[in-house]
Formats: structure tokens, C-alpha cells, sequence
């Protein structure tokens, strides 16, 4: 099953409510993804996807992923797509870091195994846990009352968490934070992300100023040592996210009891192959997890839902549905949204299948 060429497509992900907006005034309207087709030289195709959130997230930008494939590209052909572990480490070789280059071909390869053994992804990975996945839905920065407006809309729409974008002005945040709380009722969980944007003494006031409220704190500063600081001196539930880059910061932070739950983005660990490795670590330390990536479209949330799924429900704290936040649909079969939860395909592969009509003419081709 030798890959024969691969191709990149570009397409753009305009958001539904206009744009969403977080921490230190980032912003993002219309997001830039990657969709990465691998052909192979029996004739199955699998597919893949990379969407960095802006180029001011995390180290990654959409260009980036276009210039890395036209790199790393020429390395892979004639590699086995079905020895996924044979192909990461021949990625390894071949280009230093730059994990979000290599998540979408990871991730292709995980489609191809699939569609050559008839089994969807999500069997491959362990099996299917439970009926469906829990939802969070990302509350873009906005005033605390539209912010709590929204949480009340998107509480009707079926979810029961909520990641509220918080890491801007202290002050604003906890009112952010309270205004929000008050919508909420019982079995509701709370998450304020402040994506790295609160410096220590922020961080520490807001903190204490909602420490009556049930809510996470999401990844207060920028650095680990800051937000192991501010872990040290809260009792709130405590999650890192951007920190936990590599299994080399997941132990660590585990040996620190420096969080309550991670979150695994697929592409900030390299793909879906690195992402189980942290997911099942995790698994066996006992440390909930957010399993999502840094956005997407149909086949991120097709990825997302297939690591989910094969995920023990004790363990994850919760998921998202990228797809539902954009206009742009560009594959068939992706999860669909159920009242604030997802499922992952029983199809074989990731189970979704690419509209050649929405993606055009690559933008790149190596064969
Ligand atoms: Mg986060």
C-alpha cells in the first residue's frame, strides 16, 4: 500500500457567528484549513485535515502547513500508509517538529488503514465507548452579557458544557465568569479558558474573585511555571491545555499534579498516532481529558470523534464539533451534532468522503 502522491487542498472556513475572538484581542473570521489527500498505489485514498487557530496560537500557521507538506512530502512516497508507525518515524526523520505538518498525514494514513481493513478508525483505536460523546461549546469573548446570552442560546441547543473565553481584562473576566455561572444549572460544567493571557497577578485575582463559583480554570498564563503556580494556590479544577505540547510536558505535569484534565489537540501532538499515545497514558494515570484539535472542518471533527469515541467515558471530560461552528461543509458523513453531543462514523476509515466540488484544484501536489 505504497503512498503514490499527495495532494493539499485549501479551503476556507468562514464561522457562523462572524468570527470568535479570544485572548489578548486574537481573532479569527474566516479560518484557513488544509485538507490532505493521500493516494496510494492500490488505489485507496485516505484523508486528512490541518486548521491552526490563526497564526498567533499555537506555533503553527495555515501557509506553514502547505510549506511543511512540500517538504516533508517527497520523503514519504513509496512508504507503506498502513505502517503508521513505520511512517512517523520515517516523518520524524525527515523534518524536525513542526507537529501540525504531520497530523493530517497521520491522519490520512488512519483513514486508509481503516478503508483497507473495513473497520472505522475508532475500532482500530480501542473500540467504541458508550452510545455518544459530550460537547463542550467555545464561548467567543465578547461582554460578560452576551457571553451568558449565548451560553443561555447554546444551552437550548442541547450542550451542557461550556469554555468561556476568557484572558483578557481581569476585572471584565470575572464578571465574564459570574454573569455566565448564573445561567447555569446542575450537571452543567464550566470551563474559563484564558488561553495564556492572564499575567500571574490576574490570573491570581480571578481566581480568588470567583472562588464561590463551580468553574475550571483553563491555562491561565503562558508559561507552565506560572500556571503551576496559580494551581498551587487555587482549589478551583485545573486544566492544561497549550503547555501540554509532547509527552515529555504530560509527565511532567503529571509528576507536578499540575492539572486535573489536559487537553489533546490532535495536531499539537502530531497526530492521531501521538494523540493516543497521550490519551492512553492518561488513561492509565487516571487524568481526565478535552479530546479536540485546534479547529477544523469535517474530517478534524471526523478524527476528533473517532479518538473520542475510543476513549473510556470515565476518563473524558469532554469533545468538540469544529464542524458545527463553520458554514463551509466539504466531506459527507462527518459526526452531525445531536443536542450537545456527537457520535463517530461506523464506516470504515474516518467515514467521510470529500465534496471534490467545494475543495477545487490542489494547491499542492508530490508524487
Ligand atoms: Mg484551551
Amino acid at each position: 500500500m505504497g503512498i503514490s502522491a499527495i495532494r493539499a487542498y485549501r479551503v476556507e472556513l468562514p464561522l457562523h457567528e462572524g468570527s470568535y475572538k479570544w485572548s489578548g484581542g486574537k481573532s479569527v473570521s474566516v479560518f484557513d484549513s488544509t485538507v490532505i489527500e493521500v493516494e496510494t498505489t492500490e488505489g485507496i485514498t485516505g484523508w486528512g485535515e490541518v486548521c491552526p487557530l490563526g497564526p498567533f496560537y499555537l506555533p503553527a500557521y495555515a501557509d506553514g502547513v502547505r510549506a511543511g507538506l512540500k517538504e516533508l512530502g517527497p520523503h514519504l512516497i513509496g512508504y507503506d500508509a498502513c505502517e503508521i508507525g513505520v511512517l512517523n518515524a520515517r516523518m520524524d526523520s525527515a523534518l524536525l517538529g513542526h507537529n501540525y505538518v504531520k497530523s493530517g498525514i497521520d491522519m490520512a494514513c488512519w483513514d486508509i488503514l481503516g478503508k483497507t481493513c473495513g473497520q472505522p478508525v475508532c475500532t482500530l483505536l480501542g473500540g467504541r465507548f458508550g452510545d455518544d460523546i459530550t460537547l463542550y461549546r467555545a464561548i467567543s469573548q465578547e461582554s460578560p452579557e452576551d457571553m451568558a446570552g449565548k451560553v443561555a442560546g447554546y444551552r437550548a441547543e442541547g450542550y451542557r458544557r461550556f469554555q468561556l473565553k476568557v484572558g483578557g481584562d481581569p476585572d471584565v473576566d470575572i464578571q465574564r465568569i459570574h454573569a455566565v455561572a448564573a445561567k447555569l444549572q446542575t450537571g452543567d460544567r464550566l470551563v474559563a479558558d484564558a488561553n495564556t493571557g492572564w499575567m500571574l497577578h490576574e490570573a491570581m485575582r480571578v481566581v480568588r474573585a470567583v472562588q464561590d463559583v463551580d468553574v475550571y480554570i483553563e491555562q491561565p498564563c503562558r508559561t507552565y511555571e506560572e500556571c503551576l503556580s496559580v494551581r498551587r494556590h487555587t482549589n478551583h479544577p485545573f486544566v492544561l491545555d497549550e503547555n501540554i505540547d509532547s509527552l515529555e510536558m504530560l509527565l511532567r505535569a503529571q509528576r507536578d499534579l499540575a492539572m486535573d484534565v489536559v487537553n489533546i489537540k490532535i495536531s499539537k501532538l502530531g497526530g492521531i498516532t501521538k494523540a493516543r499515545q497521550v490519551r492512553d497514558l492518561c488513561t492509565s494515570m487516571g487524568i481526565a481529558m478535552t479530546i479536540e484539535d485546534s479547529w477544523g472542518g469535517d474530517i478534524i471533527t471526523a478524527a476528533i470523534a473517532h479518538l473520542a469515541h475510543s476513549t473510556q467515558e470515565s476518563i473524558r471530560f469532554t469533545s468538540t464539533d469544529f464542524n458545527s461552528y463553520v458554514t463551509v461543509s466539504f466531506a459527507t458523513g462527518a459526526p452531525q451534532r445531536e443536542s450537545g453531543t456527537m457520535k463517530a462514523s461506523t464506516a470504515p476509515g474516518l467515514g467521510i468522503e470529500p465534496m471534490m466540488n467545494v475543495l477545487g484544484d490542489p494547491v499542492l501536489e508530490v508524487k
